[in-house]
């Protein structure tokens, strides 16, 4: 019997292969333990509004039942009793701002959902309060899982997943887009192996570290070519100013103009939900694929890469 975790099922398929199987996973990184501290540091606080008005019968109760060669186990954050007598099993989360803001329009995570419906098959309970708080703000938010419906997605999901292992086939299983990205994931290098870093040691390190360092020299000195280019266009301006023109023509030839142009642009944050949505379809895609380059002690520099698509590098 193969025993899954509940918090689990609704996550990556792929993910859970993996685990299964016992293949080797990257140790989560500080970011995400991080988070997943501070989520069990703000469960006491949640639970305390969630709760009003139920009896607590007990605090984190274990669950535990099979579907089909699966035992699927958990933890309820807390287990309570309404008025009318009906068991409630509720579950606290700590959200970020888009997170949240998704689960305020109702448009909870899957994986969320697919938790406490094991919860509420696992304790027998009448329904469930699923209660978010959002992390670094004020926002609070709640659903209640009256059928859990779910549960049909989990069996079919972990059937599919059934028949991956007996065939050793992860690409038996849909290759979902993960709601956290597959970055941060702790089976990135299965999915995508040429995202596992090689290290180059010995003189093909050395030749490596050459060009870094020469990319970083130049760097700087196109930091400072630019910053005087500033400087210079910053002193030309101001004769300008001086002069009350907007041209400038020196004896020895060349030109100094202001140049006025304007653009008009989409403001798509003001663009209401409803009218995005029926540009969907006109969206045109594009690939492109660049190389950044980390030199050593620069943000970035973690050995893997671009990471996030941010700041740094050459
Ligand atoms: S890398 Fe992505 S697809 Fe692969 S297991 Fe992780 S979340 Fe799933």
């Amino acid at each position: 019997m193969l025993t899954v975790r509940a918090s689990e099922v609704g996550g990556c398929p792929r993910l859970l292969y993996h685990k299964l199987r016992g293949d080797e996973l990257e140790e989560p990184e500080g970011a995400q333990r991080r988070v997943f501290q501070e989520g069990q540091d703000a469960e006491e606080s949640i639970l305390a509004w969630a709760c009003e008005g139920l009896e607590v019968v007990s605090r984190q109760q274990e669950v535990s039942f099979d579907l089909d060669e699966f035992r699927v186990t958990g933890h309820m954050d807390a287990l309570c009793r309404d008025n009318q007598g009906s068991l409630v099993v509720v579950e606290a989360k700590l959200m970020g701002k888009e997170r949240f803001a998704r689960a305020a329009e109702d448009n909870w995570p899957q994986q969320i959902l697919d938790q406490v419906a094991c919860y509420m098959y696992g304790a027998s309970a009448q329904y469930a309060l699923i209660a978010a708080q959002e992390r670094n703000g004020e926002g609070r938010a709640t659903k209640t899982l009256i059928a859990p419906a779910e549960l049909q997605n989990i069996l079919f999901d972990l059937s599919l997943l059934s028949a991956a292992l007996e065939d050793a086939n992860p690409d038996l299983i849909e290759w979902p887009l993960s709601e956290f990205g597959c970055q941060p994931c702790p089976a990135r290098f299965h999915c995508y192996p040429r995202w596992r870093p090689w290290y180059a040691v010995g003189e093909e390190g050395a030749l490596v570290a050459g060009k870094l360092h020469t990319l970083a020299v130049v760097a700087e000195a196109q930091a400072k070519l630019a910053a005087r280019e500033a400087e210079l266009k910053a002193e030309l301006a101001a004769i300008l100013d001086a002069h009350e023109t907007d041209v400038l023509k020196p004896e020895g030839g060349g030109t100094v103009r202001w140049v006025e142009s304007t653009r008009r642009t989409l403001n798509q944050k003001a663009i209401p939900q409803e009218i995005k949505d029926q540009l969907e379809p006109y969206y045109k895609e594009s690939w492109s694929r660049h190389l950044r380059v980390f030199p050593p002690g620069q943000k970035g520099d973690d050995g893997e890469g671009d990471a996030d698509g941010g700041q740094g590098g050459v």
